[in-house]
């Protein structure tokens, strides 16, 4: 497994995205849709970090089906708070084809926020398949499959508190264990 981002500047990129955001939502209160379980570990250090008000929300939105291929996304929100007329902020893992983020704005636009922006913590390049760019991008990375910091391969690995490229010698040794 190939190191690309340690634990420190994870850190200093979570830090940085904070402080943006208590700047651009200060005096406001932001409810937080944050996309389940890949944004698990960037919501837990992010919220820490920020001072005004914050609700948190989770949905699930999956499209990798313990594959490393794209699948259809289905969406479960049966745990979405109310956000109709507030500051709604979406957070994913990662930004690929675009796909997820597109679609689960449009779910929750239609729930009638006052607001809606996204964050993402990592935004892989030229792999885009939409018109629509993260409105916050903590890290911008080159077009490989990672895990680590809440990414997974097949459930696994999201604890690591670095990302990695996933080789494929990792996935020879996996389908042992
Ligand atoms: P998109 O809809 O933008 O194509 O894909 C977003 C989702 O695909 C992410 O939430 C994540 O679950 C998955 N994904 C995309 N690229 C990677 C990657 O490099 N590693 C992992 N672990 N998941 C990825
Ligand atoms: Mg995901």
């Amino acid at each position: 497994m190939k190191i690309l981002l340690d634990e420190t500047r994870i850190g200093h990129g979570i830090d940085e995205l904070a402080a943006k955001l208590n700047k651009d939502y200060a005096g406001r209160s932001l409810t937080i849709v944050s996309i389940m379980t890949g944004s698990l570990i960037m919501l837990a250090d992010l919220i820490r970090r920020l001072e005004m008000p914050v609700r948190i929300s989770l949905i699930q939105a999956s499209s990798y089906r313990g594959t490393t291929e794209s699948g259809d996304l289905t969406i479960q929100d049966q745990m979405m708070l109310d956000i109709s007329d507030r500051d709604v902020l979406l957070i994913d893992d990662i930004f690929d084809t675009g796909k997820t983020l597109v679609e689960v704005t449009k779910r929750l636009n239609s729930l009638g926020p006052k607001s809606i922006k996204t964050a993402v913590f990592l935004n892989k390049s030229g792999t885009s398949q939409v018109d629509a760019t993260p409105d916050y991008v903590v890290f911008h990375i080159p077009n490989a499959f990672v895990v680590g910091y809440g990414l997974d391969y097949q459930d696994l690995y999201r604890n690591l508190p670095f990302v990695a490229v996933l080789e494929e010698s990792d996935i020879a040794q996996h389908s042992v264990l």
